[in-house]
């Protein structure tokens, strides 16, 4: 059986900067992915729509400036380094950054697609991992485990049939020509489709949009409050209680779901130019209400509420739903097979240095990027944050420092 330092299973842009960050170290890792290629939230690569983190905080430059899988490197590559200086933008489309994430992948022979994970024992002094491939079953032996196995989308049992934004994409001819349409939930993703969807109605079809949030929030947080992006943050929350983590959780809501304030201008500035003319603009904007339901009956759909404040009933009849209702983390089966400890029934205890805690001692370790935002906060599913994770990930599967990690101090003592 092939041995390894470590097997990564799931290739999203987590594992994907742990396999390029570990090409430039001695240890000997494999990367397992179920797809057949990288593809990164295909449903949501709308034209025009940004990453909301800096083009520095790509797979490697945090941890590597050096490393030949940067960004600025695959803009070289690509031919657009100048007209990328010359634009003078932080950002990356997000149609572009996932370019980029093909472009790491094409290159990393240590990337295997088509290959799905169904099952890590323990066995020896690590694990032993079985692979489905088109070709059948093998099995692998490695030292320790990374798990990337990212997140599922998230609908209430209660809406039938509706459309999540992470299949947006693939639906959007037929929810153009719906004549009514509403998109539910708050946050990037929601504003993002009702924007695309708004842009390009007329004024025969409705588009509404209906959040439970207070307000269209912005994710504006200023500098200072961007610092929780630190590892400093990370550190101090991990120290909390289990209690203390829910309870800070809980008030920052706001990062989570919060809009990108570009975002928001772009629906306003839209709405605005629509009803220049004076016509009346076919769409509602409505905070404060709960959908509790959505049912599907004779190919409508009937939307029902409640105003959070004014127990008022809400009931809208459209031809097209679209869920903006977030997403859940993947959790494989076969970690039930694992003496893994759990804070509750479905966040599990992950140490500081991103193993998870076990009832009896192993001898490899199993490490996650997944379902971690109980244990390491906001930054859990952060793009930057992830290089820093994935340095130490190697850090501590090879036992020494192979990234060094200088602690760069944010101005807010946490
Ligand atoms: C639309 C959208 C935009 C976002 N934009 C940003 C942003 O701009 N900045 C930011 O910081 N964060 C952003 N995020 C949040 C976060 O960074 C992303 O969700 C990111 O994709 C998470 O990466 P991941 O590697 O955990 O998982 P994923 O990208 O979900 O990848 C997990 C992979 O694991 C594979 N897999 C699962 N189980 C197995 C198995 N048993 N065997 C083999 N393979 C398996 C899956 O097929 C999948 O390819 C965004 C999220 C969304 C939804």
């Amino acid at each position: 059986m092939e041995q390894y330092d470590f097997v990564a299973v799931g290739c999203g842009p987590y594992n994907l900067g742990l396999m390029a960050l570990h090409e430039s170290t001695p240890l000997k890792g494999i990367c397992f992915e179920q797809r057949d290629q990288l593809i990164w939230h295909e449903g949501m690569l709308i034209e025009g729509m940004t990453m909301q983190t800096h083009y520095l905080f790509d797979l490697v430059t945090p941890a590597d400036p050096t490393s030949p899988y940067s960004y600025l490197h695959y803009l070289k590559q690509a031919g657009r380094l100048q007209t990328f200086i010359i634009q003078e933008s932080m950002v990356i489309p997000r149609q572009e950054y996932n370019r980029y994430l093909k472009w790491v992948a094409h290159q990393l022979e240590s990337i295997h697609f088509s290959s799905r994970v169904t099952d890590v024992r323990e066995d020896g002094d690590g694990f032993v991992v079985t692979v489905r491939t088109g070709k059948g079953e093998e099995k692998v032996h490695a030292k320790h485990v990374v798990i990337g196995t990212g997140s599922a989308p998230l609908v209430p049992d209660s809406f039938e049939k509706v459309v999540h934004t992470s299949e947006y994409l693939m639906n959007r001819d037929r929810l153009r020509t719906a004549e009514r349409v509403v998109v539910i939930g708050s946050g990037q993703s929601a504003a993002e489709v009702y924007l695309d969807l708004l842009r390009s109605s007329d004024s025969s079809q409705t588009v509404d949009w209906v959040t439970r949030s207070d307000v269209y929030e912005s994710l504006e947080a200023g500098k200072l409050g961007e610092e929780i992006f630190s590892l400093d943050y990370v550190e101090y929350f991990h120290a909390l209680s289990y209690e203390a983590r829910q309870q800070l959780s809980a008030s920052f809501e706001r990062f989570r779901n919060g809009v990108n304030p570009d975002t928001l201008t772009a629906v306003y500035e839209t709405l605005y130019q629509r009803t220049a003319d004076g016509d009346d603009q076919k769409t509602k904007l409505l905070t404060q209400i709960e959908v509790d339901q959505v049912r599907h009956v004779d190919g409508a759909y009937v939307v029902k509420g409640t105003h959070q404040y004014t127990n008022q009933d809400f009931e809208g009849k459209y031809d097209a739903v679209v869920a903006a209702t977030g997403y859940r983390p993947v959790i494989p089966d076969w970690v039930s097979h694992l003496p893994i400890q759990w804070e509750t029934k479905t966040e599990w205890k992950v140490q500081a240095r991103y193993d998870l805690a076990t009832s009896e001692p192993l001898r490899g370790k199993l490490f996650t990027h997944t379902n971690l935002e109980h244990s390491h906060g906001p930054a859990a599913t952060n793009l930057g944050m992830a290089v820093y994770r994935n340095a130490i990930i190697l850090n501590e599967i090879a036992g020494k420092t192979v990234y060094e990690i200088r602690h760069q101090r944010p101005f807010t003592t946490f």
